[in-house]
């Protein structure tokens, strides 16, 4: 298989990584391969050899695998060592549009990073990871892309028991994650860490004149992202500083979801007890992680006490630009072209209407433009005593109704949706699988005949926790 790698991580110092090969397995078979992504990255890939490439068996010519080393804040608590415990960069290739991309295999077996893991992962969370970052790409949101999924024909063990090994490959802007600027300024590498930053700013942040500007630009696309994420209802549920890439693409889908009913405080994950990560939580926790992202670049500069003020005062300005970025989304999502701190009660109006009247927060906004809104308020006057304010607000808009369903999706990957598709696929059944990527590419259309997929879940089809279960 020919792929025009270009690897330039691998020529970072040794430190930065350990060579290791994917491990080989039994029997791959490939699942799923995205042409879309394929094309879009200018990668011309013979068929005949996919499976056993995707699967980890035989290594690209020109591939340099690696795995990458960090550290990161795990809710809350700093773990040292951290690092690819089950995922190796093939390597990199620069696409027509002249952007560097990173090609990984997660899953793909034991490295020096791995603890007590096996290096592996299983068919459900691969899947969830495909369906769920290419619907978020096809709704705008940035994002790490799935370019290929493949079976590995051994068994692995799982709290659910023996579980088809599977294999992600997964297309990035870049791995790099707080959590390797974390790694490198907890062990006071200094060289390093300025290694790492002058790698990460040219390949991420070429116009940034220090760490000072470097920070404000991490901070400005995360604080993006997160009000992205929030103004679709979208939980990540594991934003460790490990899981928070420089590049501002949402990276490791783990015990993620999209909230049905509206209710702020919403959890998924089942090792999330304190809720650290629940969805209204999120736009602090971004600033939280941006400030220990600022702790790792003061070392790199000459003054320590001026730097630690002037990050201060970069980290104390990301809240604004949190709720600047919610406004402007939500004010769309209600059909106003630029909301200012005006519309503010009206927006939290509707909300606090929906999570008083168990509203579907997908359904309810997509109404809006489509109608029968009230429908999805236990008590409709609720809704009744919001629209004529509302419509009033609107009404100078231009073409507010095509500002809201360019805003509200008509359809999201739904948990319960996501743990069928996963049920199926694991009798061997991928029907629901490629029909939720086909309905999923299009997130904004309506698509007649999938209503059953818009659907919010009977209280018997709630998945009230989504596991780990990596
Ligand atoms: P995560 O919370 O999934 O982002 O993973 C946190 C850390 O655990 C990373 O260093 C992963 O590489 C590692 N890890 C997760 N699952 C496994 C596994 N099955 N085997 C080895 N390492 C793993
Ligand atoms: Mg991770």
């Amino acid at each position: 298989m020919n792929i025009p790698f270009d690897n330039s991580y691998a020529r970072l110092p040794e430190g930065f990584y350990t060579r290791i090969a994917p491990r080989a397995v039994a029997s791959p078979a490939l699942l799923a391969f995205n042409t879309g992504l394929a094309d879009e990255i200018g990668l011309n890939l013979d068929y005949t050899a996919m499976a056993e490439v995707f699967a980890g068996n035989e290594i690209p010519e020109g591939a340099d695998p690696i795995a990458q080393v960090y550290a990161g804040h795990q809710f809350g608590g700093f773990s040292p060592q951290l690092g690819d415990g089950r995922a190796v960069l093939l390597g990199e290739i620069v696409a027509p549009d002249g952007q560097r991309r990173d090609i990984q295999l997660k899953g793909s077996g034991p490295t020096p990073y791995s603890r007590n893991g096996d290096g592996r992962a299983w068919l459900g969370p691969v899947l969830r990871e495909y369906v769920v970052s290419e619907a978020m790409h096809a709704l705008g949101v940035p994002t790490t892309r799935a370019l290929a999924a493949a079976l590995t024909g051994e068994p692995i063990y799982r709290q659910e028991g023996a579980v088809p090994g599977a294999v992600l490959t997964r297309v990035a802007s870049s791995h790099i994650r707080v959590g390797t600027f974390q790694y490198f300024a907890a062990r006071r590498d200094v060289e390093a860490l300025r290694a790492l930053y002058d790698y990460t700013a040219a390949r991420h942040y070429p116009e940034a004149a220090g760490p000072a500007d470097f920070l404000r630009a991490v901070c400005a696309a995360q604080a993006e992202l997160v009000a992205h994420w929030m103004s679709l209802g979208f939980i990540h549920g594991v934003m460790n500083t490990d899981n928070t890439a420089l590049s501002g693409e949402t990276i490791d889908y783990g015990p993620c979801a999209f909230m049905d009913v509206y209710h702020p405080v919403t959890v998924f994950s089942s090792i999330d007890a304190q809720g650290r990560y629940a969805y209204d939580n999120q736009a602090h926790v971004i600033v939280w992680n941006m400030a220990q992202l600022a702790t790792s670049l003061v070392p790199l500069m000459p003054d320590a006490e001026a730097a630690i003020e002037e990050f201060t005062a970069i980290i104390h300005a990301m809240p604004a630009l949190v709720d600047a970025a919610w406004m402007r989304r939500l004010g769309a999502k209600i059909g106003i072209a630029e909301a200012t701190e005006a519309d503010r009660p009206l927006i939290e109006g509707l909300l606090e209407r929906m999570q008083a009247g168990r509203a579907d927060f997908t359904n309810t906004f997509r109404a809006l433009a489509d109608g029968g809104a009230r429908d999805q308020f236990l008590d409709p006057a609720a809704f009744d005593q919001w629209q004529p304010e509302w419509c009033a607000r609107i009404a100078g808009e231009a073409e507010p109704e095509a500002r809201m369903r360019a805003s509200n999706p008509w359809v999201i990957p739904r948990n319960h949706r996501v743990e069928e598709m996963i049920v199926a696929a694991r009798e061997g059944n991928f029907a629901p699988f490629e029909r939720l990527l086909t309905v999923l590419a299009k997130p904004f259309d309506a698509h007649p005949g999938a209503e059953d997929l818009r659907r919010a879940p009977e209280a018997s089809e709630v998945v009230q926790q989504t596991f780990c279960g990596t």
